[in-house]
Order: structure tokens, then C-alpha cells, then sequence
């Protein structure tokens, strides 16, 4: 709650894909190595797919291996919003999208320099924008 967009889970489903209202409305995650970004080397921006706010630059993208787009920073800690999550057994940091609230991935400290940290994104919770 408290979000700039707010939509009821219909409305979303009238938006969004069934693979991209799972994951960012139920905070689902795509198998590994299936996402349609995950190999995108192009120049651009990638933007949350539920409302459009900018998220990652294609500059701070990076193969992490582990079959899920990375980066090593956002577009600012301003466009997302950072939270613990306890949920199957673990202890994870999850990122949602500060507009909409919806559920893009986790970040992980085992990222490269400069920041050290992987935001492990899920492909279906974003759309690419070349520039
Ligand atoms: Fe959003």
C-alpha cells in the first residue's frame, strides 16, 4: 500500500501477461534460463512492466551465470523499494518497484565492483527500451 499506482489484481490481470502478473502481483519467479532478457546486450533502459518506471541501465548489466538478468546497481535507490523477506526458508532481500509495488527480484551481495551487490531480476517483471 502506499504506492503512486495501485491498481485491484484485476485490473493488473487486464495489463499484464499472466507470466508478468505472477511475478510481479505474486511475487512468482521464472525457471532459471527461460527469461527473454536475460541475454539482451543492447544499449538502453529497462523499465518495471506493470507501470513503466525506470529501473536499470543497461550499463550496469552483467552476466551473472545464474540464469536471471543482473545488474550491479539501479537507476537510483529512488525508483525501488528494498525489503526483507522471509518467505521459503530463507532470508532474502527482495526489490519491488517504489511506483507500483511490484515484485522484481532479489538483490545478493556477491555481485562485481563497483557495488558488490547482483540484483537478480526476473525478465517478465521488465521491458526493455533501447536508446
Ligand atoms: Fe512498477
Amino acid at each position: 500500500m502506499g504506492h503512486e499506482v495501485e491498481k485491484s489484481d484485476e485490473e493488473w490481470k487486464e495489463i499484464l501477461t499472466p507470466e508478468e502478473f505472477k511475478i510481479l502481483r505474486k511475487k512468482g519467479t521464472e525457471p532459471p534460463f527461460t527469461g527473454k532478457l536475460l541475454h539482451n546486450r543492447k544499449k538502453g533502459v529497462y523499465s518495471c512492466a506493470g507501470c513503466g518506471n525506470e529501473l536499470f541501465k543497461s550499463s550496469s548489466k552483467f552476466d551473472s551465470g545464474t540464469g536471471w538478468p543482473s545488474f550491479f546497481e539501479p537507476i537510483s535507490e529512488d525508483s525501488i523499494e528494498v525489503k526483507i523477506d522471509s518467505s521459503h526458508g530463507m532470508k532474502r532481500t527482495e526489490i519491488l518497484c517504489r511506483t507500483c509495488g511490484g515484485h522484481l527480484g532479489h538483490v545478493f551481495g556477491d555481485g562485481p565492483e563497483p557495488t558488490g551487490l547482483r540484483y537478480c531480476m526476473n525478465s517478465a517483471a521488465l521491458h526493455f527500451k533501447e536508446k
